[in-house]
């Protein structure tokens, strides 16, 4: 089924021009592997930046520029290091399979890796996760939720941009309602209290690039517990 909600056309630029962290980036990514309609945009992103580079007056390389490349390459603390450069992750692929970590598509499901059914942690009542990508130094993190039919997450709100994606279930909040391939973008200015809204899981990935901002007394008391 064709996704309803997608990212913002600035979300899509940012990916396009690889200025996102890495977390945002896998959430982007991963929508989409299961949206033709965003990878249209994404496609006629990457031309117009490639047409925008090929307008650029070409300047003069030092004498240095290709040694002193390799040198920055083989540093060890250089600007491969994982949390340090931007990310632009590789071209997802279809969902192929029907079970357990099956159920998500690439590139998410490399990055949640085997056995992923026995993986998951309660932290709170109807509420379990995996952590898929641990905080970066720039704060970003990627976390799969697992949330019972009926359970609300506590209010929060954000010190940065956090996407939801879904995969099985759905939710609903003060922004909408979301099912399997839907992408959620809230910023600093929202604060929203997501419910599972239907009779299975509600499985989701939930992307951020600061920690979010519990509100209420039960949310910042878990706070620790959750690690969102
Ligand atoms: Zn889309």
């Amino acid at each position: 089924m064709m996704p309803k909600h997608h990212p913002s056309d600035a979300l899509l630029v940012a990916y396009g021009s690889g200025s996102l962290g890495e977390a945002l980036s896998l959430a982007v990514a991963t929508h989409l592997a299961r949206c033709p309609l965003c990878r249209a945009a994404a496609a006629e992103i990457d031309a117009l930046g490639g047409a925008l580079l090929e307008e650029l007056a070409p300047e003069p390389l030092a004498a240095d520029a290709l040694s002193s490349l390799f040198a920055r390459i083989d540093a060890p603390d250089g600007w491969m290091r994982r949390d340090a450069a931007p990310v632009r992750l590789p071209a997802p692929n279809p969902c192929r399979a029907l079970d357990g970590a099956a159920l998500l598509p690439e590139p998410l499901r490399s990055y949640v890796g085997p056995g992923m059914d026995q993986r998951w942690q309660r932290i709170a009542p109807g509420v379990r996760r995996i952590e898929v990508m641990p905080r970066t130094a720039r704060g970003g993190t990627a976390h799969l939720l697992r949330i019972a039919p009926g359970t609300a997450l506590p209010h929060h709100g954000h010190g940065g941009t956090e996407l939801t994606l879904v995969f099985a279930g759905s939710y609903a909040d003060e922004l909408g309602r979301y099912t399997a391939g839907d992408i959620a973008e809230a910023d600093g200015e929202t604060r929203h209290q997501p419910i599972a809204d239907s009779h299975e899981d509600c499985i989701c990935l939930i992307a951020t690039d600061a920690p979010l901002r519990f509100t209420g007394l039960v949310g910042r008391l878990m706070q620790p517990f959750i690690g969102l």
